[in-house]
C-alpha cells in the first residue's frame, strides 16, 4: 500500500509527507512512482501479456509531464494524446512516434500537420471532414496515415446504470447511422492517403460497471461485420478505449481491469471465429486508473471559520485552481491531517480553499481531527485530472509536482513563479 501511517503521520510510497511540504513547499501534488508502475504491471500481467495482439494507450490527458512519458514508454504502454500540446510534450521526452494515438474532437491543421510531420502511429478520426483535412495534409507531404474512427455507439454510461441517449447527442465520434457512418468507411478504405485500421469507442469514464463497456461493444462489432460484408474488409484493429474507475472514497468499489476487460475480450474472440476474420488487435486506452490513486496533494491549513451551528470551515492554501474537479463536477474525495494520521477524528468540516468562489470547496464533511492552522492536510486520488486541469485563476501560480518511489523525492515540475505567471503578458506603448 502506498500510503502508510507511522509515528502519527502521513507516510506515501515510504517518504514523510510532512517533510515533504516542509521541504517543497504547499500546495504540492506528489506522485508515487511505486503505485503507478503497479498499475502499468496489473496491465501488463492482466491483459498485454494474457492476450497476443493486445496494446494499452495511456490517455495521457489524466496526468502528462515529459517524466510521465518516460515511465509510461519504459513500462512499454502506447500514449493517448489529444492535442498538439499533448502531443509537443510527448515529442520533447523523445517518445516513440509510432506509439502515440492521437484523439479528439477538434483537431487543429496545425495539430494534424505536426502529427503527420511526426510520424505518430494512429489518428483517431473523430468526424466527418477530418479525413478530408488528413488526406490534403497527406497529400501534399506524400505520406500515408494509419486512422481509425471513433464511432457514438449510443450508449450513455454512469457508474450504475446506462441509458441509451439519442444517438447524435454527444461532441465525441461519429453517429451511427447508416447514411452517415457507411459512405465514411467507403471513404476511409478508398482513400490513398489512410490506412483503414478500424473503429474506436470510449463509453464514459469512472466506470465501475463493465455494462456499458459491452453494451456499447456489442454495437460496434455489429459494424465491424456490416463494414465486412459490405465492403469484404475486415478492420485489423478495434480500440474500446478507457473508463476504469478508481477508488476516490470509501464509496467506490473499484474493480481490476480483468473485470472489464475478460468479457470483452471473450465476446470479440468469439465473434470472430462466428464472422471468419482474424480477431482484430485490441487496445485501451486506461487514463485514470493508472494514475489517480497515485497522487495525492499536500495543503497547509490556514483560516478556520467555525460557524456556530452551521459548518466549520478549514480553509487549505489551495483549491479550485489545482483541483477543479469537485467544484466542476462535485467529485467527492477524501484526506486526513497528515501530521495527525493517528489522532482521533473528532470533527466534521468542509476543507474549502482560497479562491474567490463560493464553490471552491474540496471536500464537504470531513471527518478530521483536531485541526488548527499550520497543520497539513493531504487529499487522497488526486492524481488524475487535478494537475493537467490546474489554472492560474486569482493568480494563483501552478503548483510543483514531486515524484515518490520507496522513500526518496525528486521534483518533476517546479512551482510557477510569479514571475512565470506574467511573463506573457505585455502592456502596449498606448497604455504606458
Ligand atoms: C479521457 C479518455 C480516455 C481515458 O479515460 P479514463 O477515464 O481516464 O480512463 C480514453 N479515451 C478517450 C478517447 C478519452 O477521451
Amino acid at each position: 500500500m502506498d500510503r502508510t501511517i507511522k509515528n502519527n503521520t502521513l507516510y506515501f510510497d515510504g517518504c514523510n509527507t510532512v517533510e515533504l511540504a516542509k521541504k517543497y513547499g504547499t500546495p504540492l501534488y506528489v506522485m508515487s512512482e511505486t503505485a503507478i508502475v503497479e498499475k502499468c504491471k496489473e496491465i501488463r500481467d492482466t491483459f498485454l501479456n494474457k492476450y497476443e495482439k493486445t496494446r494499452a494507450a495511456y490517455a495521457s490527458k489524466a496526468f502528462l509531464t515529459l517524466s510521465m512519458c518516460k515511465i509510461i514508454e519504459r513500462e512499454g504502454l502506447c500514449m493517448d494524446v489529444v492535442s498538439g500540446g499533448e502531443l509537443y510534450t510527448a515529442m520533447k521526452a523523445d517518445f516513440p512516434a509510432e506509439k502515440i494515438e492521437f484523439n479528439g474532437n477538434n483537431k487543429s491543421i496545425e495539430e494534424l500537420q505536426l502529427a503527420i510531420d511526426y510520424n505518430i502511429g494512429r489518428i483517431i478520426v473523430d468526424g466527418l471532414d477530418e479525413l478530408d483535412l488528413i488526406e490534403e495534409i497527406c497529400k501534399e507531404k506524400g505520406k500515408k496515415v494509419n486512422i481509425l474512427y471513433r464511432v457514438t455507439p449510443g450508449v450513455k454510461s454512469d457508474s450504475h446504470d446506462y441509458i441509451v441517449t439519442g444517438k447524435k447527442d454527444s461532441k465525441f465520434g461519429i453517429p451511427l447511422d447508416d447514411e452517415v457512418i457507411f459512405p465514411a468507411i467507403e471513404h476511409a478504405i478508398k482513400s490513398p492517403y489512410a490506412n483503414f485500421m478500424g473503429f474506436h469507442f470510449h463509453v464514459g469514464s469512472q466506470l465501475h460497471d463493465n455494462e456499458s463497456h459491452l453494451k456499447a461493444l456489442d454495437i460496434v462489432l455489429k459494424l465491424i461485420k456490416d463494414t465486412k460484408e459490405k465492403y469484404d474488409y475486415a478492420t485489423p484493429e478495434l480500440n474500446i478505449g478507457g473508463g476504469f474507475g478508481i477508488k476516490y472514497t470509501e464509496a467506490d468499489h473499484k474493480k481490476p481491469y480483468a473485470y472489464f476487460l475478460d468479457p470483452m475480450m471473450e465476446k470479440i474472440e468469439q465473434f470472430s471465429k462466428d464472422i471468419g476474420i482474424e480477431r482484430p488487435e485490441i487496445v485501451i486506452e486506461p487514463g485514470r486508473s493508472i494514475v489517480g490513486e497515485a497522487g495525492i496533494t499536500l495543503y497547509t491549513i490556514g483560516t478556520i471559520k467555525d460557524i456556530k451551528g452551521i459548518r466549520k470551515y478549514v480553509s487549505v492554501d489551495g483549491g479550485m485552481t489545482d483541483n477543479i474537479r469537485p467544484a466542476l463536477y462535485q467529485a467527492k474525495y477524501e484526506g486526513i491531517v497528515a501530521n495527525k494520521a493517528e489522532e482521533p477524528k473528532t470533527e466534521t468540516v468542509t476543507i474549502c480553499g482560497k479562491c474567490c468562489e463560493s464553490g471552491d470547496v474540496l471536500i464537504r464533511d470531513a471527518q478530521v481531527a483536531d485541526v488548527k492552522r499550520g497543520d497539513i492536510f493531504a487529499v487522497f486520488s488526486t492524481g488524475a485530472y487535478s494537475y493537467t486541469m490546474a489554472s492560474n485563476y486569482n493568480k494563483n501560480p501552478l503548483l510543483a509536482t514531486v515524484l515518490v518511489k520507496e522513500g526518496k523525492s525528486e521534483i518533476i515540475v517546479k512551482r510557477q513563479s510569479y514571475e512565470h505567471m506574467i511573463e506573457n503578458e505585455i502592456i502596449p506603448d498606448s497604455l504606458k
